[in-house]
């Protein structure tokens, strides 16, 4: 029996609750499958530990996060509980930089039963990989204000980071039943740090060419995947570019109760849904689960490339199955798809149709 340790950082708003329904289907997918067990660990961090503490994510938390075999995120932060200097507290970006998860993966999948924002007939299925490391985001709370007159954050590119994140993309593209493409999406005709991007994309590329590549704006390409999203596979962009991109194709695919996600590095790996904590609907027990059942899916399906355990891929394929047979036959209906089902309903209606 594979053992393998879980870190839970269930954090703010509605992130608990939609953590409670991901480990309620992790535990039922265990018990069907067999041969692997995944251990839980709760661990503090968010906005009420820092009122507590004065750190939203403790050192005694990292520490434990970064000897788990995966970390299993639900969102972490509250607008209205802040730094001295205004700013938010935002734990999970501070994660993705102390244990090095470059690599955004973000998976918009339009599922049979779902009605995209799109009006459109196309199947939508491309994955944004974000660069999570540097980019606009190097600068985060190290811009400069000078004399409440001019505010300043710069970019940061590297060879090294820009490098890394287009291999991890072509290499998920390998693995994908996809088009076999990946798309570059930079602003290089204006900035020279997103020339360099686009650079050393272009001599990356040449390592894969059994892959087709090209390379777009990110105006032209905005465009473009609202036209014609089934023209994308992969999509490789820097790390605002890729946070802005990931929330628009959440709307393609039925919102971001719908938008699984992984950070990955080379030696930790965070699993979590692309929404925050939602304040609005906080508490009312509406929130849409799936996007953190799928999360659980892709952190099975990587623990099991990781650790070549067939079970847990296996185990991430149920998973996948019953929120997608689930929803083709209308019997999982959020909220946020127009229906009336609670979170811990969805939740549960997932579990049996594991079970069936
Ligand atoms: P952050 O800054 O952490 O990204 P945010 O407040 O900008 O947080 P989200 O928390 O991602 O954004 O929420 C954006 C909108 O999407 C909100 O109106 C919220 O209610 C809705 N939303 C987000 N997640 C879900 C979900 N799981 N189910 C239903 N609606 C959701």
């Amino acid at each position: 029996m594979n053992r393998y340790r879980i870190a839970v950082l269930g954090g703010d708003g509605i992130g608990p609750d939609v953590i409670a329904e991901g480990v309620k289907v992790l535990r039922r997918v265990q018990e069907i499958v067999g041969g692997f067990q995944l251990d839980y660990e709760y661990l503090e961090c968010g906005a009420k530990c820092y009122l507590e503490q004065g750190d939203p994510l403790p050192s005694h938390t990292l520490e434990k996060a970064a000897t788990a075999d995966a970390i299993y995120l639900g969102a972490m932060g509250d607008p209205s509980i802040r730094y001295p200097d205004g700013t938010e507290l935002t734990p999970q970006i501070t994660l993705r930089f102390e244990l090095d998860l470059y690599a955004g993966i973000r998976p918009a999948k339009l599922y049979p039963g779902i009605r995209s924002a799109l009006a459109t007939d196309q199947p939508i299925d491309f994955v944004v990989v974000r660069e999570s490391t540097e980019g606009l985001f190097a600068s985060m709370k190290r811009g400069t204000l000078l004399r409440d007159e001019v505010a300043t954050d710069t970019q940061v590119i590297t060879r090294y980071g820009t490098e890394r994140i287009v291999r991890a993309a072509f290499e998920l593209c390998r693995q994908r039943n996809g088009k076999r493409k990946v798309t570059c999406v930079d602003k290089a005709n204006v900035f020279r740090s997103f020339a360099f991007f686009r650079q050393v994309f272009l001599e990356v590329a040449q390592e894969y060419p059994d892959i087709e590549h090209e390379c777009g704006y990110i105006d032209a390409v905005s465009m473009k995947l609202v036209m014609a999203p089934d023209q994308f596979d992969v999509i490789v962009t820097e790390n605002m570019f890729g946070d802005i991109l990931s929330d628009l194709a959440a709307g393609f695919i039925g919102g971001l109760g719908m938008a699984p996600s992984a950070d990955i590095g080379d030696k930790h790996a965070v699993f979590q849904p692309c929404h925050g904590t939602a304040p609005d609907i906080a508490g009312k027990g509406i929130a849409n689960p799936l996007a953190t059942i799928l999360s659980g899916a892709m952190m099975l399906n990587w623990l099991g490339d990781e650790h070549r355990d067939g079970n847990l891929r296996e185990a991430a394929h149920r998973i996948e199955e019953a929120v997608a047979t689930g929803l083709a036959t209308h019997q999982l209906q959020s909220v946020e798809m127009g229906g009336k089902q609670s979170t811990d309903e969805i939740g549960t209606i997932v579990t049996e149709r594991i079970s069936a």
